[in-house]
Formats: structure tokens, sequence, C-alpha cells
């Protein structure tokens, strides 16, 4: 039998090469903007050296702490978990998916106005199984889930199919905010604070930025529902 190890020893210092596997590869591949299949091999090893060769990096095809940090890949989602980490300014940006998208489409959690939840409670609500009150999903609906702080988290991966709209999900990209309902849960309601809007506003501009062509829409645009609780369509015509 195989092990495969996440990584190799080399001294102290924990490097990803050649050989690699595991979730910290998937990473370096997703911030590299290849096909993330986990595995190091020469198509990784090629990307490394292209990144390194453009930020002035030393040129070795070997994932070590500078080339790591440059990434913008945190030594430390080893813990957090792939993704649901907050993007940091060192990351090139967004990631484009390779499915052709001409949607990006807005949702809230529908969670009550003034509470924070993260990318791992929706996500954990999203895989739960039916049986246990979730909905059974392979991963969280969203692509992008936007925090009451304003931050942008990573949710599924873009490459992957969402499931957030039906009937658009193939084509789409999912955004999501925190909240679109009262405290009390009895109502929708734009519940976005300043810094969310914000937020949404920057992560909408860049995803424009890499689909041109994409109309952003709400959630109630193809559905009968209130979700995103507010007028997304309207709202981001100019972007
Ligand atoms: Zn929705």
């Amino acid at each position: 039998m195989i092990v495969a190890t996440e990584s190799q020893q080399t001294g102290r210092a924990t490097v990803y090469k050649r050989g690699s596997r595991g979730d910290v590869v998937r990473q370096i591949q997703k911030a590299l903007n290849i096909y993330a299949d986990g595995i190091f091999g020469k198509v990784t090893e090629d990307a490394v050296r292209e990144f390194q060769r453009r930020n002035g990096l030393k040129v070795d095809g070997i994932v070590g702490a500078m080339t790591m940090e440059k990434l913008g890949v945190a030594m430390t989602s080893q813990q957090t978990g792939l993704s649901g980490v907050a993007m940091t300014s060192q990351q090139t940006g967004l990631r484009r998916s390779v499915r052709r998208i001409d949607e990006i489409i807005v949702h809230c959690s529908a969670t009550p106005e003034g509470k924070d939840y993260t990318v791992k409670d929706i996500r954990a609500w999203h895989t739960a199984p039916v049986s246990k009150g979730g909905r059974g999903w392979s991963d969280i609906a969203y692509h992008y889930v936007v925090y009451r702080d304003g931050s942008v988290h990573e949710g599924r991966d873009v490459n992957s199919v969402g499931t957030h709209c039906a009937r658009h999900n193939s084509h789409s990209i999912g955004v999501c905010y925190v909240g679109g309902m009262t405290k009390d849960m009895k109502r929708d309601k734009d519940t976005r604070t300043d810094a969310q809007k914000k937020g949404l506003l920057t992560l909408l501009r860049g995803l424009r930025r890499l689909y041109p062509k994409a109309r952003i829409r709400g959630h109630r645009d193809f559905a009968s529902k209130p979700c995103p609780s507010f007028d997304a369509t309207t709202e981001y015509m100019g972007l």
C-alpha cells in the first residue's frame, strides 16, 4: 500500500515539490490558477517556476516558505480547511473558473440580522444529511461568502458547479452575503452592513473583470423567493 504524503521535510522547513500530494498542494494549484488535483506533478512544477520567475523568486519549482507567502497560501490552512480562508492581499486575485460563466448570482444566507456565520457554518448546514436537517450536498452551495465585516471568503471551488440556483448552477458563480433576515427571522430584510456592501462591490467588480459577459442577478430573479432581500440586478446594473 502506498501512503500519499502531504509534503516532504527538508531540514526544518516544509516544502512542496514534485511528488507532494494533498490539500495544501491543491491550494497551491488553485492559487496558480491551474487544475487542482492535489498532485504536484510536472504541470504544477512548471507553473511554480513561471510564478517564481514573474515574482522575482528563486526559480527552482519548489514551494517553500517564500513562494508560499507570495502565493498567499497560508501554512495554517491545513488546520482551518482548504477554503473559508480570507483572501489575502498577496493573492493574485480571484481565480477564473474553467466553466463558461454567464451569470453571477447574488444570495443571502437567510440568517438573522447582526449574527455572524462563517463558510464553515454554512458548509456544515449544506453538507449535513437531509435526515439531520441538512441539505445533503457535497459542499457549500456558494462560491464566495461575504461576512458582516466585509471580508470575502472562498466557499465551493469555482470550477465546481454550485447548488445555489436551480437551472442556473452549471453556468454561474454563486455569491452570498451573511444575513438577509430580521432579528426575529420573521421577514426578509436587506441587512448588509456598510462593510459588507463594500466587500460585495469589490468582489462583484472583480468577477465582472473575470467574466465580462456575465450578468449580475439576484436569486429572486430566477425563483419565487426574496433572496437576497434586495434588488441586485438594479443595484449592480452599472458594474
Ligand atoms: Zn438564494
